[in-house]
Formats: structure tokens, C-alpha cells, sequence
């Protein structure tokens, strides 16, 4: 079989690839750009996976991140496929179907999946997950009306998760080893607002109590943490996701915290090889350190940073401060954060509910958590910037 050449080659079809595709074309790239995703349909939105999808509100044809003719007007191929094997020594690509691609440069932009429970039962069949436009219509699928479900972890795709599934009208429980959701990362003041959110959207909370199993009981299946334990017709854990990094450990690159290690440009150790997204550990070019993140938004941006590398923008490095947003029912939090720790948190009340959650690190603002207050966001996240550009 004949390889394909290629100037652009971009493995992944989650918003870094796609990301990566329009900032190439828009920074004057005119070699030919080829995108392979493994999902078998063109790049979508996946946060309202958890959230409108969920819930009704949208449906998956407003998903697409762009529509079908911008493709063909951007001279990108979109191959539905998967990548099997990177030889970036040779630069060149094998497709599942064995087809071989020629680059002269690549992005890798993989992603990552959902972690597995550790726990005897875990792959029951009626044990699920959320990742993908299939899995968030097969969890749609097997919805009994009104039946009750189990989520697991309340990180912010479960409590998303928990608070959508309740108001389809499900009968939710959420489990999770944490005390409060989110509470070690944001601290107890917001884990508590966030568990009330929670119990005012009907969610029962088992917290504080890790899942030891996952049981059959005919059609129910019975997740037991600890003392506890909660009856679902289905389980959906959402317990955090895993870089998919395979793809590099192939081009025998070494791993950070099983990501792909790269600059503020993307750039990987192997020449012509680019990262970008929830599989890169990439170096903020601000924070001056690397920073692992998994927000939607940063996987943008990095993508982006990619895309003007790979068509030689050399100003283009990764220096946002990182952050997402997150849809609890029908409140909404943002975040503005470098997301690597913090020693100290004060919780602002405003009238109505808001809120800002301000983190610092020696005295340095680090982070910034707001409800409803859009303006001490953006204030915020530009006192995080100058007070690291300070050190
Ligand atoms: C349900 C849900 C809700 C979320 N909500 C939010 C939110 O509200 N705010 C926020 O900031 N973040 C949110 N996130 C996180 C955000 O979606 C991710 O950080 C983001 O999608 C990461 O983008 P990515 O391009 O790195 O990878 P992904 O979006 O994971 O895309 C990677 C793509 O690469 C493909 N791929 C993998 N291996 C191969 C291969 N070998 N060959 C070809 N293709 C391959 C995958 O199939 C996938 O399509 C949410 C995530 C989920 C799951």
C-alpha cells in the first residue's frame, strides 16, 4: 500500500486537534492537513455531554464544532480511523486499516479516557462511563424513566453528571471518597455550596466512603463504599480520566505523570512532534513550570499554539492562565487556576448565592473561583498572570 504524504498530520479529533487544524490554516499554513479521529465522526462539544445533552436541552447535531462544509473550505481531510503506531524517527503514521502516512510534522492530541474502578465488579456491563457522544447515547439508551442511577466521583463531570441525570427525573445517588465534592482541590467552603447544589437538585450524597465493589443483584446492581451502599439500575463512574499516551510510549518517548512532555510551543523532544491537550504536560510559559491540565478550553488553546508552530509562527507560546467552567443543574462555576496547589483560600459571599473563592500560595494569588461574578473572574485571572510574571 502506497503512504500518503502529508504536511500536517494531527492524531485526535477533540478540540486540540481541531483547534490545531483552523490556527495552521489561519496562521497562512497551505501544505495539506490531515486529521485522523478515532470516533468516527468529526469533532464535537463534548462538555455538554454531562450537561445540556443530558439533559435535553441540545441535541447531538448542535454538538459538531464546525459544520460539514468548513472541511472541504479549509482544505483539512478528516479521516475517520485510528492511528495504530507512531514512528516518529521516520515520521510517518500507521492507520488501523494499515495505510501509512508521511509528515513533516504532527500533532499528537489523543486525549484521555475514563479511569476503571480498581473494584471487583467494575466491568459489569451496567457499569458505565462518559467520554464520547456513543457512550452519552448509550447512557440515554438504557435510562428507565424515573429509575434510580449511581454515580461515582464527584470531581466536575459527576457532579454534572448527578445534577442532569436528577433532573431528567432519575433517582440519583452519588458516591464518592471525598468528604465534600471538590473539597480537597477547592477547599470546604465550596465543597459544602456545591453538596447543598447538589441535595437541592435531589442528589443523595454517600461521601467520605470509597467504592470496595460493585454487585449484581438480578436487574439492580448494588455499589457498596464502606458501610454504605446504593442501588442503581445503572452505575456511571466518572473518576477521573488517564492520558491516552500509548501512542508516544510507541515513539519510545519518555512520560511526565504519564503525559507527553513539551515547551510553551508544544514541542516534544522528537523533532517535527507536537502535543497538545489533556496528554501533554506542557510548560506554561508564564508559570514558568509544567502544568498538567484537562479543561477544555486550555486544550483549545494549546492547539492552537500548535497549529501556529506548525505553521512557523514563532511568537506563538502557551501563556494563558489555564481554566474551565463547570454546570451544576443550572448554576455555573468558572475557574481561573494553575491548578497546582494552593496554601490558603478565602470565600467572598455575595448577596443571591455569588461567590469568589480566592486561592493563594505564599501570599501570591494562584487561583480564582467565582459564582455569578463574572468581573472578579477576569480581574482575577489577570492578577494571577501579573503576580507570577512578579516572581
Ligand atoms: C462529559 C465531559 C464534560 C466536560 N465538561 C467540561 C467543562 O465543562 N469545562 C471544561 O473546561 N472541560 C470539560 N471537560 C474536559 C474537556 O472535554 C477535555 O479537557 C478536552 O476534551 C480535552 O481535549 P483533547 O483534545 O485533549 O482530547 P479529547 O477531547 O479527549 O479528544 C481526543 C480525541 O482523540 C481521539 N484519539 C485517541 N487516540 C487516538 C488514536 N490513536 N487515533 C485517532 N484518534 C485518537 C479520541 O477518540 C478523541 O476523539 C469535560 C469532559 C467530559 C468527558
Amino acid at each position: 500500500m502506497d503512504a500518503i504524504e502529508t504536511e500536517l498530520a494531527i492524531i485526535g479529533g477533540g478540540p486540540a486537534g481541531m483547534a490545531c487544524a483552523r490556527a495552521y490554516r489561519a496562521a497562512g499554513g497551505e501544505g495539506p492537513v490531515m486529521l485522523i479521529s478515532a470516533e468516527g465522526r468529526a469533532p464535537y462539544r463534548r462538555p455538554p455531554l454531562s450537561k445540556e445533552l443530558l439533559r435535553g436541552d441540545v441535541d447531538a447535531g448542535e454538538l459538531p464544532l464546525e459544520p460539514p462544509a468548513w472541511w472541504a473550505e479549509h482544505d483539512v481531510a478528516l479521516v475517520t480511523g485510528r492511528a495504530r503506531h507512531l514512528r516518529a524517527v521516520h515520521r510517518t503514521i500507521v492507520l488501523d486499516d494499515g495505510r501509512e502516512v508521511g509528515y513533516r510534522c504532527c500533532l499528537l492530541a489523543t486525549g484521555a479516557r475514563p479511569v476503571r474502578l480498581p473494584v471487583p465488579g467494575a466491568h459489569d456491563p451496567g457499569v458505565l462511563s462518559l467520554r464520547t457522544l456513543d457512550d452519552a447515547r448509550e447512557l440515554l439508551a438504557r435510562l428507565r424513566p424515573g429509575g434510580p442511577v449511581v454515580v461515582v466521583g464527584s470531581g466536575f463531570v459527576g457532579c454534572e453528571l448527578a445534577a442532569s441525570l436528577a433532573r431528567r427525573g432519575q433517582a440519583v445517588t452519588l458516591v464518592s471518597d471525598e468528604t465534600l465534592p471538590q473539597g480537597a482541590r477547592l477547599g470546604p467552603e465550596v465543597g459544602r455550596r456545591l453538596a447543598a447544589w447538589l441535595g437541592e437538585e435531589g442528589v443523595r450524597l454517600v461521601l467520605g466512603t470509597a467504592v470496595d465493589a460493585i454487585r449484581r443483584d438480578g436487574p439492580a446492581l448494588v455499589v457498596r463504599a464502606g458501610d454504605a451502599s446504593a442501588r442503581g439500575d445503572l452505575v456511571v463512574v466518572a473518576a477521573g480520566a488517564t492520558p491516552r499516551a500509548e501512542l508516544a510510549r510507541d515513539a519510545a518517548l519518555g512520560l511526565d505523570g504519564g503525559r507527553v512532555p513539551a515547551d510553551a510551543r508544544m514541542r516534544t523532544a522528537m523533532p517535527g512532534l507536537l502535543v497538545a491537550g489533556d496528554v501533554a504536560a506542557a510548560r506554561h510559559a508564564v508559570a514558568g513550570r509544567v502544568l498538567p491540565v484537562e479543561h477544555w478550553g486550555d486544550a483549545l488553546a494549546q492547539g492552537e499554539i500548535a497549529g501556529r508552530v506548525a505553521a512557523e509562527d514563532d511568537e506563538a507560546r502557551w501563556d494563558t492562565v489555564p481554566g474551565f467552567w463547570s454546570t451544576i443543574g443550572n448554576r455555573t462555576l468558572k475557574h481561573a487556576a494553575w491548578g497546582d496547589g494552593h496554601d490558603a483560600c478565602e470565600l467572598e459571599a455575595h448577596p443571591g448565592g455569588a461567590f469568589v473563592a480566592r486561592y493563594t500560595r505564599e501570599g501570591r494569588l494562584v487561583g480564582i473561583l467565582t459564582h455569578e461574578r463574572d468581573e472578579d473572574l477576569e480581574a482575577g485571572r489577570r492578577r494571577i498572570g501579573a503576580d507570577a510574571r512578579a516572581t
